[in-house]
């Protein structure tokens, strides 16, 4: 297979990169932000494209309970259904069937699962979720997997895995049989990037707490030739230490020339960290979320923008940043539409959150360029200057 995947430089096992998809360029390191239901919550899609953002994920179980996979098909796809002409990735809609849906059963053949909406009753598997996102479009797509719960003995992360390894193989037959159904396969290759006309689907690590299960589930998935490979089940509540003991362990086995995804991570210093490492996609729904219940990351911190010292404050919220939030309104006046509940506050919020992340990115893939980002750990000066910890 092709691998739409360049890696331009290196510093250390960090790596500039760019993934080659159906809907344009990415360059990586590159986060991704979360465009739950067919939208990120709150901006409009030429912010999006303003802030730099080259691909936004959308959840499968989501699109799929509402409006339906059906009826984006029928109407072109995800890209054509929302208007964003950039590239699009999928999930298997495992995590949300397994952290929002009541009264899941999982066998052998998939999970059984009633609707957080209505309490309709639903049967997913690794064939029906990749059906679904053939039927979305998405230019990425992930295999359906089993999330291990945390904290797991490691006989029951083992049988987990083997599922998760199962359900892979049973994801990429599917795909291969039926990926020329993606409903943008027929346009004109002026609308597409010429060079990638089909969809590309990752395999998925699991393997819980164990870094000996870690490397074994990376070992055994890249047998089946995946175009790239994610790191799930990670984020779940354990210390971060072990986080980054499982993504070192997965890391070690995972092939250098396709592109490495650490699926629902993490704080500003955290995605610059697992960048250092050598990983190259990351998503969370923390910029989004925390922006909507007013805390913004800064370049001095993290900023709660409801606290009452920010009442006759006319600074911008944060000085280095170069989003049109800071660059045009004040804290007062930012803080004054949060306790108004006013919706601009969610949209503004988000807008500099999401901007602080992609900057973020923008600063790590320039220090590999240079040359200058290198090790498991960013230099101290590297570490104060993308770190927003608390204050
Ligand atoms: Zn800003």
């Amino acid at each position: 297979m092709t691998i739409p995947f360049n890696i331009e430089a290196q510093a250390g096992p960090a790596r500039l990169g760019r993934i080659h998809t159906a809907h344009g360029d990415v360059d990586t390191p590159a986060f991704m932000p979360c465009g739950t239901a067919g939208s990120v919550k709150a901006v409009p899609h030429d912010t999006l494209e303003e802030l730099g953002a080259q691909v936004i994920l959308g959840n499968t179980y989501h699109l799929y309970l509402r409006p339906g996979h059906e009826l984006i098909r029928s109407l072109g796809g995800l890209h054509k259904f929302m208007s964003w002409e950039r590239a699009i990735l999928t999930d298997s809609g495992g995590f949300q069937v397994f952290s929002l849906s009541q009264l899941r059963k999982i066998t052998e053949q998939g999970v059984n699962f009633r609707s957080h909406l209505d309490g309709s009753s639903h049967l997913f598997t690794p064939e029906r979720s990749i059906e679904v996102q053939i039927a979305l479009g998405g230019d990425i797509i992930m295999a359906f997997d089993e999330c291990t719960e945390h904290p797991a003995e490691q006989s029951r992360a083992r049988a987990s895995m083997e599922l998760t390894l199962r359900w892979a193989r049973r994801s990429k037959d599917y795909f291969e049989s039926h990926s020329n159904e993606v409903p943008w396969s027929e346009l004109s290759s002026n609308k597409l990037n010429s060079s990638r006309r089909t969809q590309m689907l990752f395999g998925i690590v699991q393997g819980g707490m164990y870094p000996d299960l870690r490397r074994e589930s990376a070992e055994r998935t890249v047998e089946m030739d995946f175009t790239g490979y994610a790191i799930g089940g990670l984020s779940v509540g354990e210390p971060r230490a072990q986080t980054l003991e499982m993504i070192a362990a997965a890391l070690e086995v995972l092939p250098k020339d396709r592109p490495r995804y650490v699926m629902g991570v993490g704080y500003p210093y955290e995605i610059a960290q697992y960048a250092a490492m050598g990983v190259d996609m990351m998503d969370c729904v923390l910029p989004t979320r925390a922006a909507r219940h007013g805390l913004l990351f800064t370049s001095e911190g993290r900023v709660n923008i409801k606290n009452a010292r920010f009442v006759r404050d006319g600074n911008p919220l944060d000085p280095q940043c170069g989003c049109r939030v800071c660059s045009r309104y004040s804290r007062a006046y930012l803080r004054h539409l949060f306790v108004s509940g006013e919706p601009l506050a969610a949209a503004l919020n988000t807008v500099h959150n999401l901007w602080h992340y992609l900057d973020t990115m923008r600063s790590v893939r320039h220090a590999i360029r240079i040359g200058e980002l290198s090790g498991t750990l960013l230099s101290s000066s590297q570490h104060s200057a993308l770190s927003t910890k608390p204050r």
